[in-house]
């Protein structure tokens, strides 16, 4: 290419990342610089990050064009990597700069690489031995040439680290100073494989030979959880790395990704890197430089590690795949499941989608032959989905205030006897939703939102989910002054704990909400006792829904199996599906047969009978009919526009005048709904008014929205947010 390279003086185009509509021109820098370099450039008074992107425009003058500071010592971004920032981009509806952002998220990448002390084997023997000056040795021999930090060193032989200064004092040790981003260790592909049972192995090599292709492709990979998926799709990585690609495996919840990696690291000897919010920002650095020189074989991250600068990607597997988190829902507005795909076929790389209850989107695209499907059938091992049955909440006898129905308290007794355990399941954080004043019947809200406080008995607190706003409980209503008339409507977690203990003082009780834990850590330590069989009835959210193992686990008891069903959403009763028959999932996964038990008022709703039945086919085939009908989808497009603004009045006339005006969408053959007060009408002080695009599939609908949206002249605290494929509606 001759036009990847620039001399000193040649003008080019730099993408910074600031939020501007243009390329800056620039003089490349002494030495020149190559297309994709990373670069400091001068920005009025300020020194800022940036892209070469091209050559510059020269439509500026010349005299009064600065140069280049200096080109940053990180590989160039690559070409594959410009174009998926640009169709990302497009695809979005998100200005250039911040896709950079999303593409440079690691502190401190111009500086110059820090170092720190490093300590290996010195050349003599310390005269006198002691036990612990014996155990630092061994390690350092053990693992010949290798050196490590004081800390690490210490650790391993566990030691006090003066131990080793005293060491170095004597010269057995020797310290160094070394850089402080080290590539990652090798993975060894054939460390420590498990023998596959025969559907693992035809889905293994379904992979392998995808992979081999060096094409792109997207692999559906179905199993209910248990089931071996894991296993199979470690086996596609480990093909991947032999053919010397990165791969990448996103998960959704960062708090599993403690006893993933040990996954890893018992199948390939050695730790990947981990790209996520609970890594620190030196290691966060290690790693996106690393990645960048091909220098970490394997990533496993969150989300935003789809935006790292791959060398040579060849394999991204999204783990849970239909899991909403996958959807980032502030700043860029983008579905990492669907990002992946876009990196992948521009990248020739596989796309593995790992579910026990795939998206509709999914599901649809393999109807369609645009994925290949693999399915897991049986689970590995003798456990199998557990039998589902509805309780009928019409005609159970249950005193008011109470949540746990006599059948449901059966079952959980003879578990109890057994010594098996029970989990019983309701999606609500806290104590109770509704704080309510018998005196005057207030309700306490957020002031700063359309919301309840809920509150959280625990923390002693009302908070709001919305904002996270907390306040003490008060004492007296806000509203009516009158004392100790507050009382706490319906049920949350926290409140099933108290009634469960109630009907089995004897029982050992744990509630699972991701609140109640100072830590991920502290959230795992304590599963992880549960796990071993450290409870007899444990009381969870959502939380333990995702991919947690419980051995003794043999019934699940779903307190509101309505409570998703009620939402005006469109998927809320794919969400439902695929929440039930998660949570009944974690029944029986060992060699006792588990059982599911739903609470409902609606035994003969069509999402419940589905989720009875057990009868996928026929629900995703129902729900495609009616998604079909009503043309939304996947079988036609949606976009969200969210205006948001301390100022009632101009979300309200700005929502109008976009209604009234669009044409550009009338152009394509869409049609535009609202304004309308968002569900949640008042976020943080901000009133949000939403209006909804709907087109056909085939419809140029980006262009369409960029044209219609370039209309308009925002107030200045107005704030219009495209959410292109909303998946939330609030
Ligand atoms: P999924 O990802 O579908 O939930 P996993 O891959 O996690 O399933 O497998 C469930 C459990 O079975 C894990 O503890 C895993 O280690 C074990 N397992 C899966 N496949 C094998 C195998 N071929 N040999 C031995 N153990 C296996
Ligand atoms: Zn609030």
């Amino acid at each position: 290419m001759t036009d990847s390279y620039f001399h000193e003086g040649d003008l080019v185009g730099v993408l910074t990342t600031q939020p501007l509509d243009r390329l800056l021109d620039y003089k490349a820098p002494e030495g020149g610089c190559h297309l994709g370099a990373f670069v400091e450039v001068p920005l009025g008074p300020r020194k800022v990050l940036g892209v070469v992107w091209g050559k510059g425009k020269g439509d500026y003058d010349l005299a009064k064009i600065r140069s280049v500071i200096r080109v940053l010592d990180v590989a160039p971004m690559r070409e594959e990597m410009r174009s998926f920032l640009i169709r990302a981009a497009e695809y979005t509806l998100t200005p250039m700069p911040a896709m950079l952002r999303l593409g440079t998220r690691a502190p401190g990448l111009g500086d110059a690489p820090s170092m720190r002390k490093v300590y290996r084997l010195g050349d003599t023997v310390p005269d006198r031995m002691t036990g612990a000056r014996e155990k630092v040795l061994g390690v350092l021999r053990d693992y010949g040439g290798l050196s490590f930090t004081l800390r690490e060193l210490a650790e391993m032989a566990d030691v006090g680290t003066s131990v080793v200064k005293g060491l170095v004092k004597l010269g057995a040790v020797s310290e160094e100073e070394a850089p402080r981003d080290t590539p990652y260790p090798q993975l060894d592909p054939d460390y420590g494989g498990k023998e596959l049972s025969a559907d693992q192995a035809i889905g293994a090599e379904a992979l392998r030979a995808a992979l081999r292709s060096d094409g792109y492709g997207t692999t559906l990979l179905k199993g209910v959880t248990g089931s071996g998926k894991t296993e199979v799709y470690l086996e596609a990585v480990a093909e991947c790395l032999r053919m010397g690609r990165q791969a990448l495996v996103l998960l959704p919840e960062i708090a599993l990704s403690g006893e993933f990696i040990n996954r890893v690291e018992a199948r390939f000897g050695m730790k990947p890197a981990e790209w996520h919010s609970g890594v620190t920002m030196t290691e966060r650095r290690r790693c996106w430089r690393m990645v960048g020189q091909g220098d970490a074989q394997l990533v496993v991250g969150a989300r935003s590690a789809l935006f790292l600068p791959y060398q040579n990607l060849g394999l991204i597997v999204v783990d849970e795949e239909h899991d909403t988190s996958y959807k980032q829902e502030d700043g860029v507005l983008y579905n990492a499941r669907d990002m992946a795909v876009l990196r992948a076929a521009i990248n020739g790389a596989q796309v593995v989608l790992a579910s026990a209850t795939p998206s509709l989107e999914s599901w649809a695209n393999v109807e369609a032959g645009k994925y290949q499907r693999l399915e897991l059938t049986s689970r590995f091992g003798a456990a199998v989905m557990p039998k589902m049955d509805a309780i009928d909440m019409r005609v159970e006898d249950l005193p008011g205030g109470q949540w746990v129905s006599p059948t449901l308290r059966g079952a959980i007794q003879q578990r109890l006897e057994k010594g098996e355990q029970s989990l019983i399941f309701l999606n609500r954080r806290g104590y109770a939703p509704i704080t309510l004043c018998r005196a005057c019947g207030h309700q306490i809200g957020c002031e700063h939102c359309d919301a309840r406080m809920v509150e959280h008995r625990f923390l002693k607190r009302l908070m709001c989910h919305q904002c996270g706003e907390t306040k003490p409980m008060p004492t007296v209503c806000p509203s009516c002054e009158a004392e100790d008339r507050l009382s706490a409507v319906g049920p949350g977690v926290e409140r099933m704990g108290e009634e469960v203990a109630e009907l089995f003082p004897d029982a050992r009780i744990a509630v699972l909400s991701s609140d109640l834990y100072g830590s991920a850590r502290a959230m795992k330590a304590h599963i992880e006792e549960i796990a071993q069989g450290g409870t007899d009835i444990i009381i969870g959210t959502q939380l333990v829904a995702k991919g947690h193992n419980f051995p003794l686990l043999t019934l699940v008891g779903v307190i509101d199996a309505d409570l998703g069903l009620q939402g005006s959403d469109l998927r809320a009763a794919e969400r439902t599906f695929q929440l039930m028959r998660q949570v009944a999932g974690r029944a029986g996964r060992a060699e006792t047969p588990g059982e599911a038990l739903l609470q409902t008022y609606q035994p003969e709703h069509a999402v419940i009978r589905a989720i009875l039945a057990g009868d996928e086919e026929s629900f995703w085939k129902a729900e495609a009919e009616e998604r079909k009908a009503a043309g939304v989808p996947p079988y036609g497009r949606m976009a969200g526009i969210i205006l948001s603004s301390p100022n009632v009045q101009e979300v309200f006339d700005l929502g109008s005048e976009m209604a009234r005006m669009d044409g550009p969408l009338r152009a394509i053959g869409a049609q535009v709904f609202g304004p309308a007060p968002a569900p949640i009408a008042r976020v943080r002080g901000k009133h949000r008014v939403r209006l909804l695009v709907k087109a056909e599939k085939s419809a140029p609908l980006q262009q369409a929205l960029a044209k219609w949206a370039g209309q308009f002249r925002l107030p200045t605290n107005l704030r219009m947010a495209i959410d292109i494929d909303p998946q939330s509606f609030y």
